[in-house]
């Protein structure tokens, strides 16, 4: 989590945020990206990270602010007073550094984040204001963010009359999905979020259901439980980790100054329960694995899609995922293990190494891999190749190999 956070700030710092935290300076700025077409597809397919050429949302006005005090439940993450007893810095753990006054927590330097690190699922109310005074232009205007579990963000950002790239608007998941519409407010005026999130669950090391996200910004629905394929980043999606499964509520430095105040948070009663059944696996019943429902998480040889990983009446485990390789690539050296599997190849052409052998096989293949037998595969064609791999663990074999 740290990582991606330190990550974030970095690309903050490349990004060149405007002259916020340089006042004395007079060089005028550059003007930042208002998009990108040299970042990776989205696992979807139909945007890059980042696309400035897809649609902006539809601007709707909000009703006037509607003030809501926290309900009796909740826990005052950011009350009336001066008190940040709730919050420390997020790199290195000291007290908050950013001025407060009167309940107005104004952003400074470093990321901040909640003491408390084991938020799962629940209910956040965050109120923020961008500069009343406009600087800078797309993602250097008003920028910060609200970080769900520590990792995923709801962009914060001044996007009145402010084009940027739409996965990088206010209230977006950043770099993965735009809001349904832009409800914005001026710069200056004070603005809300709920939000409602639902941390990712995990069997094991493996992801059982990714976060899941509702989003109302002034009033305004423009997120209705929309998965995260990952964790936030800038330029890129990276895959989700089990230690993704809970986590602190963080609040963003990019180097503008923006305003926040009246944060409270509900968690979700039962959200211990839930997660204490997805730490056991329930047995594979019969069922349909469907194509259409299957994430792509890219990574550095193309992308993989995790279809199942639990038992069955008859297995200590059943693993089943996908695996796209880009030409050339290939995802492991040469290895073996105790487990047998069965590839059966999709798309493309590969080349195996099979019983000290290697086999170039195209779609409708199947290539079966005894155990401890070292074997490899490699893209040696032209386009991506793509296919299915079956893995299982008799029954005793997992505890054998302790894995
Ligand atoms: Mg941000």
């Amino acid at each position: 989590m740290r990582h991606v956070l330190f990550a974030l700030s970095l690309a903050a710092v490349v990004s060149g945020a405007p002259s916020a935290q340089t006042p004395g300076a007079q060089q005028p700025q550059p003007p930042s990206p208002t998009g990108y077409q040299d970042t990776p597809m989205q696992p979807n397919g139909k945007w890059h990270i980042h696309d400035g050429t897809r649609p902006q949302p539809r601007v709707v006005k909000p009703g006037p602010f509607v003030a809501e005090a926290p309900p009796a439940d909740a826990i005052v993450l950011l009350g009336g007073g001066t008190d940040l007893g709730q919050w420390q810095m997020t790199e290195g753990g000291g007290p908050v550094t950013w001025p407060i006054a009167a309940g107005v927590l104004s952003s400074g330097k470093g990321f901040i984040r909640t003491r408390r690190d084991d938020f799962t699922d629940y209910q956040l109310h965050v109120e923020f204001a961008t500069p009343a005074e406009v600087k800078g232009n797309s993602q250097g205007r008003g920028n910060s963010g609200v970080f769900l579990n520590g990792v995923f963000e709801i962009q914060v950002l001044d996007s009145y009359d402010n084009i940027t790239y739409p996965d990088g608007q206010a209230s977006a998941m950043y770099g993965q999905f735009p809001p349904l519409v832009n409800a914005s407010r001026p710069p200056g005026e004070w603005q809300s979020y709920d939000i409602m999130f639902t941390a990712p669950r995990f069997n094991g090391t493996t992801l059982a259901k990714p976060a899941v996200v509702t989003v109302l910004h002034n009033g305004v629905l423009v997120h209705n439980a929309r998965p995260f394929w990952g964790p936030t980043a800038h330029k890129q999606i990276p895959p989700y980790e089990p230690s993704n499964a809970k986590g602190p509520i963080g609040l963003q430095d990019h180097g503008n100054p923006v305003r926040f105040r009246n944060i409270w948070i509900r968690p979700l009663a039962g959200d211990e329960d839930a997660a204490a059944k997805s730490a056991a696996p329930e047995i594979i019943g019969s069922r349909v694995f469907d194509w259409t429902t299957f994430t792509a998480t890219p990574n550095k040889t193309g992308a993989v899609r995790r279809v199942v990983q639990a038992p069955t009446a008859t297995l200590d485990e059943l693993e089943i995922h996908i695996t796209t390789l880009n030409p050339g690539e290939t995802p492991h050296a040469p290895h073996q293990h105790p487990d047998e599997e069965l590839l059966v190849v999709k798309e493309g052409t590969v080349e195996s190494l099979v019983n000290g052998e290697l086999k170039r096989v195209g779609p409708g293949s199947i290539i079966f891999q005894a155990a401890n037998q070292l074997h490899a595969i490699r893209n040696v064609g032209s386009v991506p190749a793509t296919y299915h791999v079956i893995k299982w663990n008799s029954p005793g074999m997992l505890r054998i190999a302790n894995r």
